[in-house]
């Protein structure tokens, strides 16, 4: 119940960016994860199509494919993901929950996934994170690769001082914003 009124309030202050203000922050969000380490050490990337004014993902899809990196999207099977490896937003159509999927067969392991970007409607400064409720990242983290490092990107007001969680909410190594990238986790800091 918890979690259900603070997506409600959440999702509110989102649905008031206007589209310049979501442009602007999206780009610095993305500017600062392309500098971090984990971004330039990754081979291969797990992007999402943003809706509803999440973080823009697009100019990490270009830089990633200039720097020859692998990416793939997420497409929705069943409670789970797949991931498929495109090379252009035009690989992409409108999928489960109006979110733009890959249409092609390219489906990676989720093993290999180096680097995986995830979307959240709130964060907190430990990693944690409230979606739409489903649980789709969730399950996906709990069976990524002990290597694979998540991270969440949000809005600076998207950042709360404490989240309801939940014994199977899983906790992200970095979130990044607009202003700072934060290292989640003991074994990440420093
Ligand atoms: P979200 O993370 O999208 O905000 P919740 O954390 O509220 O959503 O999770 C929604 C539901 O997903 C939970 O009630 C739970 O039943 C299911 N779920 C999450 N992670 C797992 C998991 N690892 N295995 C099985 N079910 C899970
Ligand atoms: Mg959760």
């Amino acid at each position: 119940m918890q979690k259900h009124l603070t997506r409600q309030q959440q999702l509110h202050l989102r649905k008031q960016l206007d589209e310049a203000t979501c442009h602007e922050l999206s780009l610095r969000i993305q500017q600062r994860l392309v500098a971090a380490e984990c971004f330039c050490s990754a081979e291969t990337l797990a992007l999402y199509s943003p809706i509803n004014n999440e973080v823009h993902t697009d100019n990490l899809l270009a830089i990633a494919r200039s720097q020859g990196k692998k990416v793939c999207y997420p497409r929705v099977a069943g409670d789970g993901l797949q991931f498929v490896a495109i090379e252009s937003l035009a690989e992409l159509q409108p999928g489960a929950f109006g979110v733009a999927e890959p249409i092609g067969d390219q489906q990676l392991d989720a093993q290999m996934i180096d680097l995986l970007v995830v979307p959240g409607v709130a964060f907190d400064q430990d990693g944690f994170r409230l979606g739409y409720g489903k649980g789709f990242y969730d399950r996906e983290l709990s069976r990524m690769a002990q290597s694979t490092v998540s991270v969440g990107l949000c809005y600076e007001f998207q950042l709360c001082d404490s989240l309801p969680i939940e014994e199977h909410d899983q906790q992200l190594d970095y979130v990044v914003t607009e202003t700072q990238l934060i290292p989640c986790r003991k074994d990440t800091a420093g």
